[in-house]
């Protein structure tokens, strides 16, 4: 069975597009707080992940990115301000990458993923913005329809996007795509975490996942609101209502489960062990796969207050690469899957 990436979608609670129109004036972000529970999950299995930085949140708690990346973690990407790719023009969501970049510096993220995973073929054109910026991976692509984002024709395994048709792999493009994890079951099913993680049942979503990762890496991902029920109930309607809370107080048993059960590391980390990004890449120091044991059953939920976040030494790259070399995809796997 594969290792398996797991990302963590570094964000305030209110970005999420369902309760834009019903967010109160005054809110408090309760960012620290909501971070409790995803450390508590991964201190306690011991797993490195990769962060997908909001610009907006590296601006107000520096100090905990760069904790996060002491901690061992991988920092990319999710732009600025959460606003979706298909709300921006070209030129205004490279102002958000300019800016988010000047505020990630210090971690030289090679990887990127779009709020709301609004890349598509409508918004293809952020591809060329990332390989300009010299991103390595992109993580947008969700290979399902739903009502605000979605790609149900694209591969369902890591490839590179034609420039022309982002449902279309080239040998020659620029950008590796790590698309969220899906199940083929006559149509596709996100097993990928997040509101999935939320309204899965438990063993489903473990036969999902473990039906995926056979395959090819599953890539996992989780907001910190998706496991902590802190932020203020707001009255919505009832499909907001649905997608922002439903599973709030089961989900982090369930990411629990999913790390007694599979390996996990970060997802630049798992690009480059498959000889996908190049080799003076900036990648994150990361063990090759986690050295714990797997297979435990429904562990007990580790107890809070979760342990202050680690602070390791982790060898830092000076400078952001430029340098491009293209890798091959490896064409194999299931024979409809490029990966
Ligand atoms: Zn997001």
């Amino acid at each position: 069975m594969n290792v398996n990436a797991l990302s963590i979608d570094l964000e305030f609670w209110w970005c999420n597009e369902f309760l834009t129109d019903y967010l109160p004036r005054d809110r408090e972000d309760g960012f620290r707080d909501s971070l409790r529970p995803i450390f508590a999950v991964l201190d306690a299995f011991d797993v490195k992940a990769t962060f997908f930085v909001l610009g907006s949140v590296a601006e107000t708690y520096p100090e905990v990115v760069s904790e996060i990346h002491r901690g061992g973690h991988e920092i990319a990407c999710h732009a600025y301000s959460h606003k979706p790719l298909y709300a921006m023009s070209r030129s205004e969501f490279e102002g958000e990458l300019k800016k988010s970049l000047e505020l990630l510096a210090d971690y030289n993220p090679v990887g990127f993923r779009a709020p709301s995973f609004s890349l598509n073929n409508e918004t293809k054109w952020a591809l060329e913005v990332l390989e300009k910026y010299g991103f390595q991976y992109d993580s947008s692509i969700f290979p399902v329809r739903t009502q605000i984002y979605g790609v149900p024709d694209a591969p369902v395994g890591i490839y590179r996007p034609s420039r022309d048709d982002i449902t279309v792999h080239d040998p020659d493009g620029p950008i590796v795509e790590f698309p969220l994890s899906v199940l083929r079951l006559g149509t596709n099913i996100p097993v990928s975490g997040g509101f999935y993680l939320r309204v899965l049942p438990k063993r489903f979503l473990s036969w999902g996942v473990g039906r995926v990762a056979t395959r090819r890496p599953a890539n996992i991902y989780v907001h910190p609101h998706d496991i902590y029920p802190g932020p203020p109930l707001l009255k919505v309607p009832f499909i907001s209502r649905l997608v922002t809370y439903h599973g709030v107080r089961t989900s982090l048993e369930k990411l629990i489960m999913l790390m007694a059960r599979f390996s996990f590391m970060p997802m630049g980390a798992l690009l480059d062990g498959m000889a996908l990004l190049p080799p003076d890449a900036p990648v994150p120091i990361a063990p090759a796969a986690p050295l714990r044991p797997v297979g435990r059953d429904d562990p007990a939920i580790p107890s809070l207050p979760v342990p202050g976040l680690r602070r390791h030494p982790l060898d830092t790259v000076a400078h952001r690469y430029t340098g491009r070399t293209r890798k091959q995809v490896c064409e194999t796997g299931d024979s409809d899957e490029v990966w």
